[in-house]
């Protein structure tokens, strides 16, 4: 039994398993969530047996991104959802929102002190592809595949442009342009998934291979990912999400922005259909 409610974590031989547990939404990442997967994410952190952590998302897929009942004004109808969505309603609230609780919460994985390995399957979308990128190492179901639609809502991709770094800026302009699907071969070919297995064989080779980590000394793994990503930020990536955030707080403020979430008939169906509706051409 989880302590959490949306969050479900496990530790079994050294391997802290966390799952992303709304499966009835694609695990869509509501504040209860994303605040348990910080808390799962505390455990892992302090338990000394705990050596590596795969994050992985329940049912049919990873993760279909930020849940849009916060954005479409649908409210959650509790007071936790609540709370959060009266703080998106001035910019300056709005801003401080997501600098903690998307960009903040995010940054914390990719700077988690054990290796980290994102074990998708199914839809990785959005706000999913952000977390998934900020794990160490992605391991990809065949059926497994990552898109970022935010620009048809009139945003500037997700709080994080991971695109660039994750497949490059050629394709990245591709995907975040039109928020066409990339499968997990393509994304293995660009270099961004580590590996793509037979989604009914993904979890065994997953965790056998967070097993074989486990067994190498923690303190070089440690190290190593610390040099990896000092060498990230040497090469701009910090600045680049802050500079990136920055036009993402800009562009919750625009007008065309407004007229989208204006136009919204309050339901996130009326928001996810008036979003892909700009995908048929
Ligand atoms: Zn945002």
């Amino acid at each position: 039994m989880s302590r959490f409610e949306t969050v479900d974590y496990q530790v079994n031989d050294a391997i802290a398993l966390i799952t992303l547990n709304r499966p009835e939404s694609r695990n869509a990442q509501n504040m209860r969530l994303i605040l348990d997967l910080d808390l799962a994410f505390d455990e892992a952190e302090k338990d000394d047996q705990v050596r590596v952590v795969v994050l992985r998302g329940a049912g049919k897929s990873f993760s279909s991104g930020h849940d849009l009942s916060i954005v479409s004004d649908e409210g959650a109808g509790n007071d936790l959802e609540n709370m959060y969505l009266r703080r998106r309603e001035l910019p300056e609230t709005l801003m401080e929102h997501e600098a903690e609780m998307y960009v903040g919460k995010c940054l914390r994985i990719r700077d988690f002190p054990k290796p980290t390995i994102a074990m998708v399957h199914g839809a990785c979308i959005a706000a999913g592809w952000m977390v998934a990128s900020m794990c160490d190492l992605i391991i990809a179901g065949e059926g497994a595949y990552f898109s970022d639609p935010v620009a048809r809502m009139a945003c500037v991709g997700t709080e994080i442009p991971m695109e660039f770094w994750d497949v490059g800026v050629r394709k990245a302009k591709e995907l975040m342009f039109t928020g066409d699907k990339l499968s997990a071969a393509e994304g293995k070919s660009l270099g961004f998934v580590n590996q793509v297995i037979a989604d009914d064989e993904l979890e065994a080779y997953t965790l056998a291979m967070a097993g074989r980590i486990s067994k190498v000394p923690p303190v070089a793994l440690k190290l190593i990912k610390k040099s990896m990503n000092h060498s990230l930020d040497n090469m701009g990536q910090a600045d680049s999400f802050r500079q990136h955030f920055t036009l993402h707080q800009f562009a919750h403020q625009s007008d065309e922005f407004k007229q989208f979430v204006s136009q919204a008939d309050a339901s996130v169906s009326d928001f996810v259909a008036r979003r892909d509706a700009a995908a048929k051409g």
